[in-house]
């Protein structure tokens, strides 16, 4: 997809600290960390938000989740994290490529729910 951000990091067009990837996924650091640990977990398919999820992405979506284990682990995350997708306007996405936001590292004390 022609100017997306997130593309272009997976494309490595844009220069990030990549820290997994496989055929599915690509997850680099947050520019940005609101935490110790702050890991944007990225499927390599350009979709807009989970809204825009469908039937066929099951595999990738299922890619997403075991790459979260994995980082987590590698990361020394056994007290706990918490995994944010932040969807459309209103979920206060800023970045119009589905990503999975992994925080950790620290008691993260303030809570939506
Ligand atoms: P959103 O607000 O869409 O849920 O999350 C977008 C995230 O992307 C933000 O936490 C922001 O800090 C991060 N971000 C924005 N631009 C870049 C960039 O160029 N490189 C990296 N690594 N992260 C970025
Ligand atoms: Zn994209």
């Amino acid at each position: 997809m022609e100017n997306c951000l997130f593309c272009k990091i997976i494309n490595g067009e844009i220069p990030s600290s990549i820290v997994y990837k496989d055929d599915d996924v690509v997850a680099f650091k947050d520019i940005n960390p609101q935490a110790p640990v702050h890991i944007l977990v990225v499927p390599r398919k350009h979709i807009v938000s989970a809204a825009e999820k469908d039937a066929s992405d099951g595999k990738m979506l299922s890619a997403v989740f075991s790459a979260i284990a994995k980082i987590a682990k590698e990361n020394k995350l056994d007290n706990g994290f918490r995994i944010i997708n932040n969807c459309g306007a209103d979920g206060g996405q800023t970045v119009p490529h589905l990503h999975f936001h992994i925080l950790g590292g620290r008691a993260l004390g303030d809570k939506v729910i």
